[in-house]
């Protein structure tokens, strides 16, 4: 761990490590549910101690962690391949495609790399409890993790999430509650439960190491191409937490000396799942009208890192498009196809979008290596892309009942 503290990403107030927990005290008195989150707080580190401290030869992550080793769950969480995707790579006329496959983290996305720090956290402060809304992926995670430790974890999901994820969060012990209403209703009503019942809240953005988690994912990226900064990265969006994550690894790379410029990250997100998408383009915010994708982890209607996502694109010269769900499951049948990579849908998003741009005029010239994050795993939704393939019917176990 380095020093840090906190800055109010809207203020540019600071604060120590103690005296704030979620949002920036002044800003966030104007938040409430149902808007962006206002005064998110963002690690400052010392940068010069990183610069000093760190050795290509031998990275010691923990310079960039603003939680201490001996907090940290007992759970392996991130170090998740990159690959090189040639196949998939020569069809879209780069010649130096990747993926990150998140999907094989312990519970099947990049979220856990987000409950790892929150849990890590939690331990330092001595509490117990750690609260959580999600669309399905953040609360696995978090059951994962507290799994491992004596923190206990207390989950809102909306009903209507994945099978398979609410098997494994009930699985890995935590407590359910499946809430009749979308995850932005799951999200205000877990911010109550905090607010007035107690333990830690982990929701995405809210707790600021949220963002410090899932910018590891970035961090390996970096380190894995060689100590290389990509082209390009492209990220599927729903509160745009992972977006932000990543833009911050590049962000403290920077501020530390090691690299000299940003990748372009380019945030896909879903047709009816398309606020920051419409921020970035527009400048002016507003909700996601009716979010319906069977992407189901990055269906918001509200993100609630909506404020530091257009942030980030702009920062690194990115973009934003959106795709259909049609797109989003020829993308996920494309990758699992050319790459052996299941994805879920909300996973191969990032790929879909690339397609699309690939054929468009802000095409990407392949100067540099592009990266596509895998964000989970297929198993997490089989029925999604069940609605787009069938499973050929049974035959005698005879030769000549084969056809082939
Ligand atoms: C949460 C999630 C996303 C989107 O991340 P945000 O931080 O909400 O933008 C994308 N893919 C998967 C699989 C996820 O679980
Ligand atoms: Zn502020």
């Amino acid at each position: 761990m380095t020093p840090f503290s906190y800055r109010c990403t809207d203020c540019g107030r600071t604060y120590s490590r103690d005296e704030v927990r979620y949002l920036c005290p002044e800003c966030g008195k104007g938040y409430h549910p149902g808007i962006p989150l206002l005064g998110v707080l963002e690690v400052v580190f010392d940068y010069e101690a990183i610069r000093r401290a760190f050795d290509r030869a031998q990275p010691d992550w923990n310079l960039f962690c603003p939680v201490e080793k001996e907090f940290h769950p007992p759970l392996p969480v991130g170090n998740t391949p990159l690959g090189r995707v040639d196949r998939l790579g020569a069809e879209l006329g780069l010649s130096s495609l990747w993926v990150k496959n998140d999907g094989l983290n312990p519970s099947g996305s990049l979220k856990d790399r987000a409950s790892f720090l929150v849990v890590a956290e939690a331990r330092r402060l001595g509490i117990d409890l750690v609260v959580a809304a999600s669309t399905g992926n953040a609360a696995s995670a978090l059951a994962a993790v507290c799994a491992t430790t004596d923190t206990k974890a207390l989950i809102f999901v909306p009903e209507k999430a994945p099978k398979a994820k609410l098997v494994q969060m009930v699985l890995y012990g935590a407590k359910v509650v499946p809430v009749k209403g979308t995850y932005d209703d799951a999200f205000a009503l877990s911010l109550e439960y905090t607010a007035q019942r107690g333990g830690l809240n982990r929701n995405t953005a809210y707790h600021p190491l949220t963002i410090e988690g899932k910018k590891t994912a970035g961090l390996e990226i970096w380190a894995q191409l060689g100590y290389q900064v990509p082209e390009a990265i492209l990220i599927s969006v729903g509160d745009g937490v992972i977006l932000g994550g990543v833009h911050k690894a590049f962000v403290d790379l920077q501020r530390a000396g090691l690299i000299d410029r940003l990748p372009r990250l380019i945030g896909v997100q879903a047709e009816t799942s398309d606020a920051i998408h419409r921020y970035v383009e527009t400048g002016v915010y507003s909700d996601a009208a009716n979010p319906t994708t069977r992407a189901d982890s990055i269906s918001v209607t509200c993100p609630s890192n909506a404020h530091g996502a257009r942030r980030a694109v702009l920062d690194s010269q990115g973009l934003t498009l959106t795709v259909t769900d049609d797109e989003i499951l020829e993308a996920q049948a494309l990758l699992a196809g050319r790459s052996g990579i299941f994805t879920e849908p909300a996973g191969a998003t990032a790929l879909a979008g690339l397609v699309k741009l690939q054929a468009g005029p802000n095409r990407l010239t392949g100067s540099g290596p592009v990266v596509i994050l895998a964000t989970g795993h297929g198993l997490k939704d089989v029925e999604a892309p069940l609605s787009r393939i069938s499973i050929p019917a049974a035959v005698a176990p005879v030769l000549a009942s084969l056809s082939l």
